[in-house]
């Protein structure tokens, strides 16, 4: 069969094209009719990426043995959450990018006083470092008593900033380990 050149643009789909082409397209018609998410398992998670906190169902596929990861096919907004009730904006829609990235950072870089780069760092190094420099600035900077005399104990050389998505019960952990070292610097944009 040689399609005309007008019955080709005439087509339109590339299922038509196929037909035209003599092609039968009864099993990938039946193929795509299945959704990408009809065996998924949804996952209910927070959009990371501001404030609103937008509730989003992440799907993935897997048979949940301990030894696979799950793989993402699919991020939608979550129509039962009170914040966003099924939408996303274009980041919140572009979430799935965000997950299934080459880029995404999977473990803590350090950027050395002086240095114009981030280089990798393991994760037990990185504990005592950060423990390390916590205690110095702590050492440094502790009030214990303001200028009347009144016990205070205040540590003035740290702050905290938690994300959208810390919970509250997260963030009940953070403020009790903040304020047990005398920080009074401490916020969040948490709406979960
Ligand atoms: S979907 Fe958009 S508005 Fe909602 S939390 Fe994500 S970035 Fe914010």
């Amino acid at each position: 069969m040689h399609p005309t050149r007008r019955g080709f643009l005439k087509a339109g789909t590339g299922a038509v094209v196929a037909s035209v082409l003599g092609f039968d397209v009864k099993t990938a018609y039946a193929q795509a009719q299945e959704l990408k998410i009809s065996k998924t398992t949804e996952t209910r998670s927070t959009c990371p990426y501001c404030a609103v906190a937008c509730g989003v169902i992440i799907h993935t596929l897997g048979d949940k043995a301990k030894n696979v990861t799950a793989q993402v096919v699919h991020v939608e907004g979550d129509p039962d959450c009170p914040t966003n009730r099924g939408t996303l904006c274009p980041k919140g829609s572009s979430l799935y990018h965000d997950i299934l990235n080459d880029r995404r950072l999977l473990r803590p870089e350090v950027r050395r006083a002086g240095s114009d780069r981030w280089e990798p760092i393991p994760w037990d190094r990185a504990f005592e470092e950060i423990g390390r420099h916590i205690k110095s600035a702590r050492d440094e900077s502790f009030v214990a008593t303001d200028a009347q005399g009144r016990t205070v104990n205040r540590f003035e050389n740290m702050a905290f900033i938690g994300g959208c998505t810390d919970t509250n019960e997260f963030n009940y952990l953070v403020v009790k380990t903040m304020r047990g070292m005398g920080v009074t610097y401490i916020e969040n944009q948490a709406r979960v």
